[in-house]
């Protein structure tokens, strides 16, 4: 039985900002040290790309993530394949899945009906966020819809009583009016409802960890979850980052110089910066880890195996 006198651990932020710091590999962590995981995926486009996805959910699920997402493409151009994509997971596989949802292009009521028909699948886990508008123009509400992330966490506690996770960004977004403003929204999507936050990737730890000491500042005691994105085509992840507004170190593009042509190497280096990134981060107390598979395994797991991560083997 739980000691009711035992003091209660303090919140999840406060935890890894003034926990104990590991170094070093190799390390052995207990197994209730082992940092949680989540994967992201996209919803498969063609069948070559299907049996991709599948291949790659496979092999991680192992790993036992506590949770696994599914994007939902620009304007909702996804939804049919994204709920495909998660009802799949929910019936093939022991993963919980989450449902990217966004607010573009669509009114409160057709948002509310994708929720709802999540729900009644048995998702009970959304990542909401607000889109973006098609290249070249500028984000503007759909009438009647959900106008930001956080408008859209609301009427989805009010659908039904969903976990939510929402994006965060430690460079700042880039239509945000300024650092402060972006890190008020963050908080007013956490007010409405949601119950961790996502980061977009980053290639510079200490801009994360600076961003996690404002969060603490501004009141914010949910995980702030990094999202790591394991690199092994350079000049794709330097163009991704330039629409995303994800800084690209110069360190980063120097690593990668000459092997163009030499794709074991690129993953190879691939492989040591994330794993640098995540034991950087483990180091600063960091015990939780959201990656951006791109459907890919194998860095992902090599990154996650470092972490501690191992196979479990589901209990008949
Ligand atoms: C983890 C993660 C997963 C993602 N998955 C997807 C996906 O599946 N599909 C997809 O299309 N995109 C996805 N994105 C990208 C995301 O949709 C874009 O970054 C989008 O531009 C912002 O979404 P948001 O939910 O952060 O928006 P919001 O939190 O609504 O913020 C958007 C901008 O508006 C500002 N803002 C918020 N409220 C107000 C207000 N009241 N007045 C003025 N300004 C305001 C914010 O500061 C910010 O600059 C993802 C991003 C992340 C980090």
């Amino acid at each position: 039985m739980d000691d009711p006198t035992a003091t209660p651990p303090p919140p999840t932020l406060q935890r890894w900002l003034t926990g104990p710091r590991h170094a070093g590999l190799p390390m052995r962590l207990a197994e209730h040290q082992v940092p949680a995981l989540s994967f992201e995926f996209f919803p498969p486009r063609t069948e070559a790309l299907e049996q991709q996805l599948w291949s790659c959910i496979q092999r991680l699920a192992p790993l036992a993530p506590r949770f696994v997402s599914v994007t939902y493409g620009a304007g909702g151009s996804t939804q049919a394949r994204t709920h495909a994509t998660v009802t799949r997971i929910l019936r093939d596989t022991n993963l919980t899945p989450a449902a990217h949802l966004t607010c573009v292009g669509a009114t409160r009521d057709e948002v509310d009906a994708v929720a709802r028909q999540y729900w009644d699948a048995g998702v009970r886990h959304i990542v909401a966020l607000r889109g973006d508008a098609p290249p070249g123009t500028v984000y503007e509400p759909h009438p009647g819809g959900y106008a930001y992330a956080a408008d859209l966490a609301a009427g989805l506690k009010r659908v039904a009583d969903f976990e939510i996770s929402v994006a965060a960004y430690p460079e700042t977004h880039p239509g945000a009016v300024s650092p402060d403003a972006d890190l008020d929204n963050l908080k007013r999507k956490l007010d409405a409802g949601a119950t961790r936050a996502i980061t977009q990737y980053f290639f510079d730890s200490a801009i994360y960890l600076r961003f996690l000491d404002r969060c603490l500042a501004a009141g914010i005691t949910a995980p702030i979850v990094p999202g790591i994105m394991p690199v092994s085509n350079f000049a794709q992840a330097a163009r991704f980052s330039a629409m995303c507004g994800a800084s690209v170190p110069a360190w980063l593009g120097h690593l990668f110089e000459q092997i163009d042509d030499d794709a074991d190497t690129r993953r190879m280096i691939g492989a040591v910066v994330a794993a640098e990134q995540v034991r950087l981060l483990q180091a600063n107390g960091v015990d939780e880890f959201h990656f951006y598979t791109l459907n890919r395994p194998d860095l992902t797991y090599a990154i996650a195996h470092l972490l501690g991560a191992r196979p479990v083997t589901p209990k008949s």
